[in-house]
């Protein structure tokens, strides 16, 4: 691609990070304490982002652990979900009970993600190798025969330009690098679409997280110690119509399904305290072109069934410095090391979007599109597969570990 900007600043660096989500500080954390110099371009002026998904898994934790920030992220004021249950009119089942499983972090923490990574960059900022810079929007990709070389982008005082070995696209679900570099998607097409919105908890209220299913509409909440995050699940497609309802005909839906809500429900006053999110899921079919790497949801749209966007997320980007920071420290990248990363991190990420596919079709579908109530899947009643739920969402396919 030509330049045609006036560039009023050039840089060069070893990798260059595009997003600062999950993926993309953990990543730069990992770099810069070996010594490679990172560039981080965040859109963003800030890390704030309200449900985003606020989950560290015990998969995290271990990654935490091993980086010696495990008491101080645990400092960090947050609650803990040790089990995710569905309740229905007539019962309550366990769909993932996180206190049997062996780690040493039976629970998933809930901790606000900006918190999180702000944290992470603390961290990362102790390196002098490392520079962040905030409000840089990325728009085009350098690249010179066939090798993406860095990046332009637009920020303070106008077009920047980063040259770099590598640049790794953790820009998210709607991935600029991904457009440019012309990846192709594999999209599934899930059954939902949600609404967030928070309302005030009472302390007696039960505590973790727990999904309540009426006939016709489902209703997620999160125990974020004084308030409830709440997600009220409609299928695809159907916000214009139940915007079209009006927000009273919204807030006796939500009372169906949890009538103990009525004594706060009018805190509920207007449409922009509701932020809508359309569900979607895919992933490319090469993570990789000669100079550029795709990690996290760049790569791969997770639904948020099972949460699970956010140690997905981290645990790509510890296996991409895994396995390119010898290269990186060596200045010299292989298309073959960014292949050996998609090696290892589709695997997990087909089989958890294969089994988030299954749950929306047998669990969420015929309660949005058929009005039916919730039926637990006959496996879960299978002790040998009980656990496993737990298992693929607390700690993924195949544990991952900080190897450098
Ligand atoms: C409403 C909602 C709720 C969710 N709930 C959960 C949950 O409970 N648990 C869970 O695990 N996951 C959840 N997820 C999914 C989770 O947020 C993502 O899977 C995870 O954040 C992916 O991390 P990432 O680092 O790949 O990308 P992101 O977190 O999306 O970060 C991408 C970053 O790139 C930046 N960016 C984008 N374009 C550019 C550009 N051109 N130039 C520079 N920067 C750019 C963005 O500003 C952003 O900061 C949720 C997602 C949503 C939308």
């Amino acid at each position: 691609m030509n330049n045609h900007h006036k560039i009023v600043n050039r840089q060069i660096t070893d990798c260059c990070i595009v997003g600062g989500g999950p993926a993309g500080v953990v990543l730069s954390l990992l770099l810069a304490r070996q010594g490679i110099t990172v560039t981080l371009l965040e859109a963003h002026k800030d890390f704030d982002r309200d449900f985003r998904g606020d989950t560290i898994h015990p998969s995290v934790m271990q990654i935490m652990e091993e980086l010696n920030l495990r008491d101080r992220i645990l400092q960090l004021p947050h609650t803990k979900m040790h089990s995710l249950n569905v309740q229905t009119p007539q019962n309550t089942v366990t769909l993932a009970d996180f206190s049997h499983l062996k780690t040493r972090y039976p629970y998933i923490i809930m901790l606000p993600q900006v918190r999180f990574l702000e944290f992470i960059i603390q961290e990362a900022a102790q390196y002098p190798n490392f520079h962040l810079v905030m409000g840089a929007n990325v728009q085009e990709l350098i690249e010179e025969n066939g090798v993406i070389q860095g990046v332009r982008y637009r920020g303070q005082g106008g077009w920047h330009e980063v040259q770099a070995t590598l640049t790794v696209g953790a820009d998210g679900r709607h991935s600029k690098l991904r457009q440019l570099g012309g990846f192709e998607s594999v999209e599934t097409s899930p059954p939902m679409d949600i609404l967030w919105f928070r309302l005030p908890r009472q302390p007696e209220e039960f505590a973790g997280g727990m999904g309540r299913f009426g006939i016709g509409r489902i209703v997620v909440m999160l125990d974020r110690g004084e308030e409830w995050q709440l997600g009220y699940v409609i299928p695809k497609g159907g916000y214009q119509k139940l915007r079209a309802a009006g927000l009273e005909a919204f807030r006796n839906s939500i009372i169906e399904v949890v009538p103990e809500l009525n004594n706060r429900i009018e805190n509920l006053q207007d449409w922009s305290q509701i932020a809508f999110l359309s569900v979607e899921s895919s992933r490319v079919k090469r993570w990789y072109r000669p100079g550029l790497l795709l990690i996290g949801d760049a790569a791969h749209v997770m639904s948020p069934v099972g949460g699970v966007g956010i140690n997905y997320a981290i645990q790509d980007a510890v296996v991409t410095a895994n396995i390119l920071t010898h290269s990186l420290k060596n200045h010299h990248l292989e298309i073959s090391d960014l292949a050996k990363v998609q090696q290892r991190r589709e695997l997990p990420t087909r089989l958890i979007q294969a089994l988030q596919t299954l749950l929306q079709k047998r669990i969420f579908a015929p309660v949005l599109t058929e009005n039916q109530t919730f039926q637990p899947p006959f496996w879960l009643r299978l002790p040998i597969l009980q656990d496993l739920p737990a298992r693929l969402i607390a700690l993924g396919v195949f544990p991952v570990h900080v190897q450098i």
